[in-house]
């Protein structure tokens, strides 16, 4: 079998990519940075002037050539290659009528646990979001302990919201539900510290990036000073900072995304490497319903698997696939199909027009940038 060609589609606000073969066969992926998805558009066209002629079925060679090739490394080239890879795999099941978990060693779940997000710019409306979702069958809770505008008042106003919040949602939804929390990179190291310190009673299951990701030392310094389990990765691009995230014990979790971390092949690798030291895999998912049954191959096939998102905004373009994934409360079933278990339909495509991405910003009271 050979690649004739690699396709990439802006969809609304995902970028997809199509890989044809010479026997009629076609993978689907998914590219995950989503900030810049023009770039990584522009990448993978020039990406497939390497795998125009190739055998699919060599993906852990293609990825090793594409991603090392001249030592120009990123999160652009990362994303281009993570979407192509997966779209090999998906060509690699569908040519022998097996699930891609199949391939990486068969099922360790029959379906995966995921969490949803409570929202709400109150306290009432946190509480009603927290028990609608529990309502919904929904485990795994997380929320931003912040309403809008914030950042807008003091530092300590935005600490003490934060407890309100959590006190509020926790006393809403009882002691038998997981309460996760995502800071969204938005807190200086020792407002992290301070925080995580007010937030003990409520047994919190993770601080999903208390501060920005581009200081290891930080993180190392913040992980040192609390004692709720710290998730972070979700910007990372390759198995060596996962690596350096876990060997300074800076985390408890980390979130590579499939669709950025080099997609199949690198993730499951990734995966491996914190199984060694007993971290938990929780990966970062956004993106159309590709992307969600891409991920599910992979959260199946490995032990150390923890929760994702539960994605429940893709379902609005459930129709430009042939099978979306099925929810069971909260969780979403692994599906039996071979590949990644669905395809695209491609003629659904156009009417949903690509919407680019503004740079906006979030600004202090001063005027200055504030995250
Ligand atoms: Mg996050």
């Amino acid at each position: 079998m050979k690649i004739e060609r690699v396709t990439p589609f802006l969809v609304d606000g995902f970028l997809l990519v199509r890989v044809y073969t010479d026997e009629g066969i076609v993978g689907t992926g998914e590219a995950g940075l989503w900030a810049h998805h023009k770039t990584v558009y522009q990448t993978i066209l020039e990406l497939s002037e390497y795998y125009v002629g190739k055998d699919p079925a060599h993906i852990e060679h293609h990825f090793q050539v594409v991603s090392r090739n001249s030592h120009f490394m990123g999160a652009a080239i990362s994303a281009a290659v993570s979407a192509i890879d997966v779209a090999l795999w998906d060509i690699l099941g569908k040519s022998v009528n097996l699930p891609v978990y199949q391939l990486l060693g068969g099922k360790c779940r029959d379906k995966v646990k995921v969490f949803n997000n409570v929202g709400g710019d109150t306290l009432d409306e946190r509480a009603e979001s927290a028990i609608q979702n529990v309502e919904e069958g929904y485990i795994s809770l997380r929320t931003t302990p912040f309403f809008s505008d914030w950042e807008k008042g003091t530092s300590t106003q935005a600490i003490t919201t934060a407890v309100e919040i959590v006190r509020t949602i926790r006393e809403a939804v009882g002691d038998g539900i997981d309460i996760g929390l995502e800071i969204h990179r938005n807190l200086t190291p020792d407002e992290a510290i301070i925080l995580a310190g007010e937030l003990a009673p409520f047994r919190i299951l993770y601080y999903e990036d208390p501060i920005a990701p581009q200081s290891i030392e930080a993180l190392e310094y913040v992980a040192q000073h609390v004692h709720i389990p710290i998730a972070t990765g979700e910007r990372f691009y390759n198995i060596q900072q996962f690596k350096e995230l876990i060997d300074k014990k800076t985390v408890s979790l980390i979130r590579p995304d499939v669709s950025l971390a080099g997609g199949i092949t690198h993730c499951k690798k990734i995966a491996a490497l914190a199984e060694a030291s007993f971290v938990g895999i929780f990966p970062h998912l956004m993106g159309s319903p590709v992307n969600l049954a891409a991920f599910v191959q992979l959260d199946a096939a490995i032990p150390n698997f923890f929760a994702h998102e539960s994605h429940t905004g893709a379902d609005a373009f459930n129709e430009i696939v042939d099978h979306p994934l099925e929810r069971d409360g909260g969780y979403v079933i692994v599906p039996d199909r071979p590949g990644i278990g669905l395809d695209l339909n491609e003629e659904k495509l156009a009417k949903f027009p690509y919407q680019s991405r503004q740079i906006t910003g979030s600004f202090h009271a001063d005027g200055s940038v504030a995250h």
